[in-house]
């Protein structure tokens, strides 16, 4: 990575650092996951105290320290996001979209899709006609997709039968057939707004309030998440394998 950069970042994490110093954890365009100290961020009379929040979408200078973390100099809003920032149904969500890519054990390798994606995922949160319910579950089915790890939702992932689908395995990646069944029991209005979220017409989706199985769907798609991102994670923690990991 060169000593200084400017670049577009969504802001995932924040915590403190010191007396008045602030660690930012945000995802770039073009770099990826970067960890930057934001100095005299936390004193009221900082610029950047009301710019580098979690959530902020900014265009920002980092520039190299000798350790592990950048140091950010400077950073402005990109976009306000102000129908996100007043809802609390919409910051939870985009939390959910967040905390999953700070889990990411991604540090400085770029992958300018996922945040595009992010952007607009925000952008999604921030507008007034898509409620925000499904959202975090539109992000995270992309994610898998993207990482080539997407559910299989056409026919039962263990033998083919395109029906009857009863049942959704995070663990198998897929729906499940009445004879193969195993993981969580399926609904059929959850199924079609699976097959819904994964096809084109995500606007359609998520405008109005909250189709049949919404919740659900909320659960399982987390669950596919969580299995993904442990998957990822032991892969990276490889060197050091827990009893618990063998399945
Ligand atoms: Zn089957």
């Amino acid at each position: 990575m060169t000593r200084e950069f400017d670049d577009d970042a969504v802001v995932l994490r924040t915590y403190k650092s010191g007396e008045a110093d602030r660690v930012v954890v945000s995802w770039t365009r073009a770099h990826g996951k970067v960890r930057a100290i934001a100095k005299g961020a936390r004193k009221t009379s900082s610029a950047m105290a009301g710019t580098l929040e979690v959530l902020a979408w900014v265009h920002a200078s980092f520039v190299a320290t000798r350790g592990e973390l950048f140091v950010v100099r400077h950073a402005r809003h990109l976009a306000r996001l102000t129908t996100l920032r007043g809802d609390y149904e919409r910051i939870n969500a985009g939390y959910a979209v967040v905390e999953v890519l700070d889990a990411l054990p991604s540090e400085g390798v770029s992958d300018e899709a996922l945040y595009e994606l992010t952007t607009r995922v925000l952008g999604a949160l921030d507008d007034a006609r898509y409620d925000p319910t499904l959202v975090p579950a539109s992000f995270y089915l992309r994610l898998l997709a993207h990482d080539g790890s997407a559910p299989v939702l056409d026919a039962c992932v263990n033998c083919g039968r395109a029906d009857p689908l009863v049942a959704f395995d995070a663990h198998v990646g897929g729906v499940l057939c009445d004879r193969c069944r195993s993981g969580r029991p399926l609904s059929a209005p959850a199924l079609a707004l699976l097959r819904r979220l994964t096809g084109g017409s995500l606007g359609a989706v998520l405008a109005g309030a909250p189709p049949e199985g919404a919740g659900e769907v909320a659960t399982l798609v987390r669950d596919a998440l969580e299995e993904h991102v442990g998957r990822r994670l032991r892969v990276e923690r490889a060197s050091a394998p827990r009893a618990g990991d063998a399945r």
